[in-house]
Order: structure tokens, then sequence, then C-alpha cells
């Protein structure tokens, strides 16, 4: 079977961890229930940041999010790399740009994600990622965020949606826990 993901907040904690690294950059500490109640993908308001200024601190932190320590969320790489070793085929599919395309495709395989080079497709925006869904005629396809999941629905690609606060309202299968991944996907082919 072929499985997509999307990268950030779907197989790694980036916003978290970006919260973490905005606290150590303006010497400040907010509480990680500021972090949970947050009901957008931007993180900026738990820091009383305008849409401005928290635009500025992401692109201006852009590299140290993407390219340090932001940790994989805890099983999502044995579990890609089982998917690998029973012969499914694994594609990424993300929003960084192009130019970061090529460093992400390698800070993936040093977290130990199976990456193959022609499964790896960068530079989509929201509305985009729905075309090369059905292109590569995916089986499963997993993302966080309600503005790519609300085009998918009605295809035929089954969406399975990484749990995060902004996106509870979506009544669709989810995963909290990537180490109960196997049982959903169990229960849905039943
Ligand atoms: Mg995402």
């Amino acid at each position: 079977m072929k499985f997509g993901f999307d990268i950030d907040d779907t197989l790694i904690g980036l916003r978290e961890y970006a919260f973490a690294l905005y606290q150590r950059k303006l010497g400040r500490t907010v509480p990680l229930d500021a972090f949970h109640a947050l009901n957008r993908v931007e993180i900026h308001e738990a820091f009383g940041m305008t849409d401005q200024e928290g635009s500025a601190m992401w692109l201006d932190s852009l590299e140290e999010i993407y390219y340090s320590e932001c940790p994989p969320y805890p099983g999502a790489v044995d579990y890609l790399q089982q998917l690998e070793r029973e012969g499914h085929e694994i594609y990424y599919i993300t929003a960084r740009t192009a130019e970061h395309g090529q460093k992400t495709k390698e800070w993936m395989k040093k977290q130990g994600f199976p990456v193959q080079d022609d499964h790896f497709f960068c530079g989509m925006k929201d509305a985009e990622k729905v075309e090369i869904i059905q292109e590569l005629q995916l089986d499963y396809y997993f993302d966080d965020k309600p503005a790519v999941i609300d085009t998918l629905a009605g295809g035929t690609v089954n969406v399975l949606v990484k749990d995060q606060s902004y996106n509870r309202h979506l009544d669709m299968p989810r995963i909290k826990d990537w180490a109960d991944l196997k049982e959903l996907i169990q229960t849905k082919k039943a």
C-alpha cells in the first residue's frame, strides 16, 4: 500500500519545539497549557505577539526550528520503519519550501525516517497537496492541518488526522499516539 505523510506536527513536534525555543529566545516562561490551548497552527499568540511580529519571529528562527533538535513524535520513526520493512511505499508531502527540500530530506534521514529521494515532495501550498495525493493514488494520508484535510474530504484516500489542539473539530480517524496507529488502520481495513 501507499502511505503519505505530512512532516511538521504530524511526524515531528515542530510547534512544541518552537514554543520552547521562543521561550529561550525571549527569556520568558509561558506555561505549556497555553500551547495546548492554541486553536490555530501559529504559536505566537501565546507570547502576546501580533501576526506580523509572530511571522517575523518564525522566519527569523526557521533554520533553528527546522534543523536542530526538534524531536520526532514517539513511535513515529519506528512505525514508518515497520511500514518500509513490510514493503509499503512511503511518501512525504510537506509545505516546507523548495529551498528547504534537500536539507529537510537529509535531516529526516538522520532522524531514522525511511526516505526515498523520489518519494519526497515539498513546496506544496495547503490547497495543492490534494493534487499530488490524488496523482500518487495514496491509500492513506496523514496530516494535522485543517486547511489541508478539508481539501481531501470526499476523495478516495483514507485520511488520518494527527491530533492537535487546533483540529479537534474534525470528525475523522485521529492519531494521538503513533504507537496506536497499527490498531487504527487494522480497524479501518476490517
Ligand atoms: Mg503539518
